[in-house]
């Protein structure tokens, strides 16, 4: 049985929700706050959250931001009275895997809701490159069974890395894409991250190259 989350604070809506998903074979939790979402989360992994942005202590892409950056995947999908675009646009860089704005039908509430959990079934486990394996559900990465200890933002950077194996990508782009920002002028993060990666990577039979003004590739050595 899949469990969802619910984090809504218009209660006939949430009851709605509830009503609906329990009777097509759902466990469902219910949250209408951030704080009461953050307790369910501490006891329970649902295998994805229906997530409200305006909440009465908060906004709900504040919560979608801390699961992320603590490396926390669970498929978001954000039910939003903000049709307008630039929200959806915010949500979905904040790491949403779809929105609905309402008011929405409940055939493609669902449609949409067993795609995200069917997407994250179809994502494997472990990556192995050489003496390299990545383990996605932890977010851990390791060189013949040592644990490299990396940060959440290093192992989205060496994810990216193996799964673009053999490709250059420019500095600009990497950086936008790990750390969501643009690189302008500061390019020491990047750097650094790269720097510490290829000592990681030291023994795994894969290093990152870079070219000077191109970008960095990371390829069998
Ligand atoms: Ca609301």
């Amino acid at each position: 049985m899949k469990t969802l989350l619910l984090v809504e604070d218009e209660r006939d809506l949430l009851q709605n929700n509830r009503t609906f998903f329990e009777a097509r074979g759902y466990a469902v939790l219910t949250a209408e706050t951030l704080k009461e979402a953050r307790e369910q989360l501490a006891a329970r992994a649902p295998d994805a959250i229906l997530l409200d942005i305006m909440l009465p202590d908060g906004l709900g892409l504040d919560l979608l931001r801390e699961l992320r950056e603590k490396g926390d995947h669970t498929p978001v999908l954000l039910l939003t009275a903000w049709g307008r675009p630039q929200n959806i646009a915010e949500g979905l860089r904040a790491g949403a895997n779809d929105y609905l704005p309402k008011p929405f039908d409940y055939d493609v509430l669902l449609a949409r809701v067993e795609t995200m959990i069917r997407n994250v079934e179809r994502i494997p486990e472990t990556i192995t490159k050489g003496a390299l394996k990545l383990d996605l559900a932890a977010s851990e990465a390791f060189v013949s069974g040592e644990d490299l200890l990396l940060t959440p933002k290093q192992f989205s950077l060496l994810l990216h890395f193996v799964q673009h194996e053999g490709q250059t990508m420019a500095a600009e782009y990497l950086y936008k894409k790990i750390w969501g920002k643009p690189l302008n002028r500061d390019s020491g993060a990047l750097k650094s991250a790269v720097s510490q990666m290829r000592r990681k990577l030291a023994g795994s039979g894969y290093a990152i190259s870079s070219e000077r003004g191109v970008g960095y590739c990371f390829e069998k050595e």
